[in-house]
Order: structure tokens, then sequence, then C-alpha cells
């Protein structure tokens, strides 16, 4: 047993340090990065953030409403590839917004390999290889076959919290990686298992290790409100992956239910026991589930939430005189609150 004493931080524990500006508006802050990716050699530009490949988030509708603000939708992995066939045909513009999710087993390599020979898929944005524990070497290894595979596809894996793990899979053909295990909103693994990492720690330092290797790095989960989508830039991701705050919307594929007179809409965790029911029919004897169910506020269309969302971020950018998100991790100093920031923008 070892105790690893420093102190890490989730994005409650500091806030962003402001700093003299030559900005006259925050409507002079450029928002949209440009990327090129390690391996696939593709490049993105956009707004880089992501809307979660939970299956009531990442949908065919929200990857319609954000491709118009250039920013990213992982489409959840229960599309028949006929259905993405059917919806890019019809929306080719959404390809370079969108990416298409996996899990590890054989089956998710056969579908994948379904779906990519397909010549409408070919420009879609990338892959999205998902585990909740990326720290397998059954995980190494499919993203390392993902990579012999699709040589010229973006690849993302995850999910993992530490350098070494993030070179590992930069090393093994991943271009992104993502981060972050148990800090999400509808995530109970920290409760179930005593396993995770406070997220904006693991972002700093995943991301350290990523640029290391000219690798890219997202930091999924823990966001509630806009304030942290600044955090998490500062603290060096090149992209936040987004579930519970863009949940309970129009574009998304969840059941509405009325709950004291107020519409609202289930959202649950992609390992709860109402997704393993739905997906599996059952949950298996030997786990538990590590995901919560939960009701929120149906808050209608996404685009005018994720206008709200970035226009924080723009005002982050403002505070400390970052002409563009580019700048802002340059222009980034945390300082250590002991006060939380209680205000939940969604999920109350
Ligand atoms: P949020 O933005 O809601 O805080 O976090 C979204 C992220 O939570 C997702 O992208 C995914 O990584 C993670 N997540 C989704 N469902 C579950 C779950 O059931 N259990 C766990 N541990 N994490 C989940």
């Amino acid at each position: 047993m070892r105790i690893e004493s420093e102190i890490k931080l989730d994005f409650k524990d500091v806030l962003i340090r402001p700093k003299r500006s030559t900005l006259t508006s925050r409507k002079e802050v450029n928002l949209k990065r440009t990327y090129t990716f390690k391996h696939s050699r593709r490049t993105f530009d956009g707004i880089p953030v992501i809307a979660s490949n939970m299956d009531s988030v990442g949908t065919l509708a929200m990857a319609q409403s954000l491709t118009p603000f250039k920013a990213l939708v992982a489409l959840h992995k229960f599309y028949k590839v006929e259905e993405l066939v059917e919806f890019f045909t019809n929306h080719p513009k959404c390809l370079p917004h969108a990416l298409i999710s996996t899990g590890i087993t054989d089956d998710d390599y056969s579908k994948l390999k379904d779906a990519l020979k397909r010549e409408e898929l070919h420009d879609i944005m990338g892959i999205c290889i998902d585990a909740a524990n990326g720290y397998t070497e059954a995980f190494v290894e499919f993203v390392r076959k993902a990579r012999e595979t699709f040589p010229q596809m973006t690849i993302i894996a995850g999910n993992v919290v530490t350098g070494e793990m993030v070179e590992e899979l930069l090393l093994s053909g991943a271009d992104i990686v993502k981060a972050g295990i148990g800090p999400g909103s509808v995530c109970t693994t920290r409760i179930m298992t005593g396993v995770g990492y406070p997220q904006l720690s693991a972002i700093i330092e995943c991301a350290d290790a990523a640029h290391g290797l000219s690798g890219h790095l997202i930091g999924d989960g823990g966001c509630t409100i806009p304030g942290d989508l600044a955090k998490a830039f500062g603290g060096g991701a090149d992209f936040v992956m987004l579930g519970g705050m863009l949940a309970g919307h129009e574009q998304c594929e969840g059941k509405i239910v009325e709950q004291s007179g107020q519409k609202r809409m289930v959202f649950y965790g992609m390992s709860s026991d109402t997704a393993m029911k739905k997906y599996a029919g059952e949950v298996a004897d030997y786990r538990a589930s590590e995901g919560r169910t939960v009701s929120v506020p149906f808050r209608g269309n996404v685009a005018d939430t994720f206008k709200e969302i970035l226009g924080g971020l723009r005002s982050s950018c403002t505070y400390v005189g970052a002409r563009s998100l580019k700048e802002l991790p340059k222009r980034t100093t945390f300082i250590r609150v002991t006060q939380q920031l209680n205000e939940v923008f969604v999920n109350s």
C-alpha cells in the first residue's frame, strides 16, 4: 500500500484568477480550435465541445443541432449501421462533426468494420473506443487492432486518468485520449468501487502527458456549470465532453415524465440498471450497477443551452484576457478555494 499526499483538485476546488485584458467585448473571443491529429493526420476545425455517447445525449438529432456550431457529437453505439448510413446520406454536413462509438467486444469490432466499409461514412470525424476502464490489456489491444485496420481514421480511446496510461494509449494508436473515471453526473463508480481521480487534476496531468507525445486530450465528465468548461480548457483539455449539461432537451432520446406539474426527462448512466436492462436484458450476477437513473428538467431546444454555455466560456476568456480558447490555458491561474460553488446548471 502507498499513499500519495499531493493535493488533487476537482473543478469546485478552484476559481480562475482574473487578469488584465485589452478585450472590449466577449464577441471578440474566438472559441474555435484547429487540431491535426497524431496518427490519422486528419484535421479538426471547430468548437471542441462533444456531446457524450450516452444513449440519450449522443443522438442523431443532437448531431443535427450541434453541427451548425461546429461542435461534435459522439453518437451512442446502439445505432444500426443502416440507420447511420441513412442519416448521413441525408445530412452529409454532420459527418465531420460526428464520432462513431464502439465497445471492445468481437461483435463491436465486426460492427465497426461494417460501418467504416460504407462509403457514406468515410468522412466521419473519427471513432470513439469507449470503456469504463481503459486500463485493461484487452482495451489496449483493441486500440492497436483498430489503428492497424483503420490507419487513416482519427481514434479516441478512454477512459483513463493518469499520464502513463495516456502515453500507452497514444503509443498504441490513439490520436486523442479521454480522461475521467468517476466524475460523471450519473456515475456511481466512486461510491461503488472507491476508485477515481479528481477531474481537474486528471485533466491537467493527462493533458501534459498527451501533449508531450503530440496527442490530444478530452476531459470527460464532471462539468455541471459553464465555468467548469473554462476550468477544463484552462487546465489543458483540448476537448470537453458533456453528458448531464446537454441532457433533458428535445434532441435527447429520453422518456418525458411529469413530476409535481413539471415536465422532466429521464436520464441515466450507461452502467445503470436502466441501461443494462435495456441493452443486455438484465444486470449480470457478477456486476453491480455503476450509474444512477434520475430525471432532469425538460429544457427545450439544446441550441439555446449550448449558446449559453458558449457565452459563459467567452466571458471566462474575456476575464483573463484570452482572445481565443487557444490562449486560455496560458492565461489561466487557478486559485484554490475552500468555499465550494453550489449552483448547479442542470439536474436539480
Ligand atoms: P457528465 O457530463 O454527465 O458529468 O458526465 C458524462 C460522462 O459520464 C460520460 O461521457 C461517461 O464518460 C460517464 N458515464 C456515463 N454513464 C456512466 C455510468 O453509468 N457510470 C459511470 N461510471 N460513468 C458514466
